[in-house]
């Protein structure tokens, strides 16, 4: 016997039935989406931060950070939007249009990226 995935009725009939009705799947996928919209937002106000940081620093005319400097201002390293490596190779970690690379195991550079220079 299965059960309803929404509200756990017993359902009958059709063997790969999974919800009781169209209201039951309805409100399941509902549910879902919201749940995976939450996600999204969760991660992307942690990126929009990630960004604002850097711009705050960059607009004050500080480009050479150290990472507790950053951390200490609520960035958090675990997330960026992409990577691009620069002309000598190396490699930066960007927040929408401001990246970042390590010079040293504790001191990173900000830099500007504009989107004109994403290939
Ligand atoms: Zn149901």
């Amino acid at each position: 016997m299965n059960h309803c995935l929404d509200c756990g009725a017993k359902l009958s009939g059709r063997l790969d039935k999974k919800f009781c009705d169209d209201y039951c799947r309805g409100h399941y996928n509902n549910q879902l989406n919201r749940d995976k919209h939450s996600r999204l937002k969760e991660i992307n106000s942690i990126l929009k931060k990630n960004a604002s940081v850097l711009e705050k620093f960059a607009e004050k005319g500080i480009i050479t950070l150290s990472r507790q400097t950053l951390q200490a201002a609520g960035f958090d390293f675990n997330f960026f939007t992409h990577q691009l490596s620069g002309q000598q190779g190396e490699l930066y970690h960007c927040c929408y249009h401001y990246g970042y690379h390590f010079v040293s195991d504790d001191e990173l550079v900000l830099k500007f990226i504009p989107w004109t220079n994403v290939k």
